[in-house]
């Protein structure tokens, strides 16, 4: 599971738990379409030793390796769409001033970010604002072999196959569709699943396979892809000699690399049983690799590695590759061991009824990371806190590993200094300063929670399937991530632990939540339209159930002041109280795997927007020029060596443009393309 980033608002660093801000250090690196793409710093990459830097930059090799893996499972004409648009982008030498050129320019940035023809986030697909002609004109530029041509195509059905999909709003509009009401994968343009291939079929064969006695069931589905061949439908496992396998050997190479300068056996214990994993596609090794990883807590240098997230499939099965390099924050991760060390006492005073509590909670190990190489689906647009494995048995009996980044949250939060927002949006000045001194202590905070106890906690009544709440699951599962998170930050557990200084500092946190799940949100939805995406859904849902249980009291109220609407929040301590109820009844429903309890919710409050705000919301938002999603390059880490070319230390810069890095990355770790 991970956790984004929700909001845009300033705050102040003057709590901020590390102290290594570089004040001069340029966030920004690119602005376009609804993105702003930001850099990061690596803070403490100096305190590494030489071998941990020359481990991390292995990792970095073998996470940069998987990137075409990515845009192939995000649709199958992407890797041939980015060649062509890039031979394009470098080779053009007509105006760059020309109206055409421009909107060329945008859509090669938003397809970089997207890692494909959709949105990251919304998953439409970007329709180019350059015409055919200019489109057509370009290509017949390039001399055949400059083509991402296919074997035995030619020039002319290159450009009759990509020209719809580039051009045409109706063919494959959306990468991950999820409106229930038709089929889920035949309307879904990802391509993890073949040609012709239904949603029924799909449930069926993986119905067949499960078997509801099993307490430690693999994975299904989670590397490969699904086609239909004479009329069968079959699985096609992403392996070193199968799908995938000139991108996996080279993320084994590296992988490899990285073993040889491990900091520990246990490391290199699991990186020998990824690699085993990567060479057969076998996922009960997967889940070994998993268990091994969970319990290595000793060394600074981590990574993910695979096929993890399942977001991208619209039934949840099949992980959209990723990899996050990261080293832990020394001075952060105290926070974090503290919440994980104190989990049962939370555990064992949540107001969730005790049936569905877990008697003992298992190793929720916590850390706070520096990432130092996103890639993959965490790349351009990254979570900010991740918990892994999440196989539901292997938590239950092994734990799980729980991370915040904090360089990305610092980044976020330092390139949102002086944007306009609490001015627009927050109901008055004091609200405004109590957010501007605690909302980034109480932020980093809300994703610890969320993260090392909020997933963690709870338990299913026996023999209740995992997956009862269905195309809910994700939605509710965040909800109660997040609702314990907010349930426990003003609890006087907080300041006794250390980890807060002000009881009043989580009304911070509690305003921007609302403030967000009701109105500011909605910018990054297009009007006239739903919410779908799981966490954004769950946010809503608590906002929009806290405003609707508290109407008679007037707990929140949304109000009219110069014909702008205001989050106005009236009783803190009884939204507290709400939001403990809230807790209970989406445990209960998990825990009972009430499938219609749990529907009724999204439905009623996690969906629909109420068009007159939601316009209200976009038009402030566009006297702020404040951009919806953001998103990361990453800095470039070089090999220094020594007399006999040997590694003996990695250097890191932070230069390069977007373009620069995309293009690098396109030329560098080409595995599948053309
Ligand atoms: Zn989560």
């Amino acid at each position: 599971m991970k956790y984004f980033f929700s909001v845009m608002i300033a705050s102040s660093l003057a709590l901020s738990a590390s102290a290594a801000v570089d004040k001069n250090f340029d966030y920004h690196v690119d602005r376009f379409a609804d993105i702003e793409v930001l850099r990061y710093e690596v803070p403490e990459f100096d305190r590494l030793s030489p071998q941990q830097r020359i481990m991390i930059y292995y990792l970095s090799q073998a996470a940069q390796a998987g990137r075409d893996i990515i845009w192939d499972q995000n649709g199958k004409y992407n890797l041939q769409i980015r060649k062509l648009l890039e031979n394009i982008y470098s080779t053009f030498s007509g105006d760059k001033n020309s109206k055409d050129y421009k909107a060329f320019e945008k859509y090669i940035k938003q397809v970089w970010f997207g890692n494909g023809i959709h949105h990251h986030y919304s998953t439409d697909k970007f329709i180019p604002e350059f015409s055919t002609e200019f489109f057509l004109q370009q290509v017949n530029l390039l001399p055949d072999s400059e083509l991402p041509l296919n074997s035995g195509q030619t020039r002319e059905e290159l450009i009759e196959v990509l020209t719809p999909v580039i051009f045409d709003p109706t063919v494959l509009p959306k990468r991950v569709f999820q409106d229930g009401s038709a089929d889920v994968i035949a309307n879904s343009a990802s391509n993890l699943y073949g040609e012709g291939v239904t949603q029924k079929e799909v449930e069926e064969y993986y119905n067949a396979l499960k078997n509801p006695n099993d307490s430690t069931p693999i994975s299904y589905g989670l590397n490969s892809r699904v086609i239909k061949e004479n009329g069968k439908i079959k699985e096609q496992v992403y392996h070193l000699n199968g799908l995938y396998g000139p991108a996996i050997a080279k993320i084994v190479y590296w992988l490899d690399m990285a073993k040889s300068v491990a900091e520990n056996e246990a490391q290199k214990e699991y990186i020998t049983k990824l690699i085993d994993f990567y060479i057969t596609g076998d996922l009960r090794l997967f889940d070994e690799y998993s268990i091994l990883w969970a319990e290595e807590t000793d060394g600074d240098v981590d990574f993910v590695n695979g096929f993890i997230e399942s977001y991208g499939d619209p039934l949840g099965m099949t992980g959209s590759w990723e990899s996050y390099v990261n080293f832990k924050n020394q001075a952060s991760t105290k926070r974090t061991e503290t919440i994980a060390s104190n989990a049962q006492w939370f555990e064992d005073n949540s107001p969730v009824d005790s049936r569905f509590k877990k008697d003992k909670v298992k190793g929720v190990s916590a850390k706070v990371i520096n990432a130092a190489m996103l890639a993959g689906d965490a790349f351009p647009s990254t979570a900010i806190g991740i918990n892994l494995p999440n196989a539901n048995w292997i938590r239950a009996a092994h734990g799980s590993k729980s991370v915040t980044l904090e360089n990305i949250t610092e980044a976020y939060d330092m390139a949102s200094h002086g944007n306009g927002f609490n001015e627009e949006f927050v109901i008055d000045e004091p609200t405004s300063k109590l957010m501007e001194d605690y909302l980034y202590i109480t932020d980093m905070l809300h994703t610890d929670l969320h993260e090392c106890l909020g997933h963690a906690s709870g338990q299913l009544l026996p023999g209740v399937d995992p997956d009862a709440l269905k195309e809910n699951g994700s939605a509710l599962e965040e909800a109660r991530a997040d609702l314990f998170a907010l349930y426990y930050l003003p609890d006087q557990k907080l300041i006794e632990l250390g980890i807060l200084d002000n009881p009043e500092a989580y009304k911070a946190e509690y305003y921007k939540y609302m403030l967000n799940g009701l109105m500011t949100q909605l910018n990054r939805i297009e009007p006239g339209k739903d919410i779908e995406e799981a966490h954004m859904r769950n946010r809503q849902l608590i906002a929009a159930w806290i405003l609707d249980k508290g109407k008679k009291e007037k707990v929140v109220e949304l109000i009219k002041r110069n014909g702008k609407t205001y989050v106005k929040i009236n009783d803190y301590k009884r939204m507290r109280a709400l939001i403990g109820e809230l807790l209970a009844e989406i445990q209960r429903i998990k825990s009972e795997g009430d499938y219609n309890a749990g529907a009724a919710l999204i439905n009623k409050y996690a969906v629909k927007v109420d068009p007159e705000l939601h316009k209200e919301v976009l038009a402030r938002f566009a006297t702020l020029d404040i951009p919806p999603y953001r998103g990361f390059i990453n800095p470039v880490l070089s090999p220094v060596y020594g007399d006999n070319g040997e590694i003996i230390d990695i250097s890191i810069v932070y230069g390069e443009t977007y373009p620069e890095q995309m293009l690098r990355l396109s030329h560098d770790f080409k595995t599948l393309g053309y």
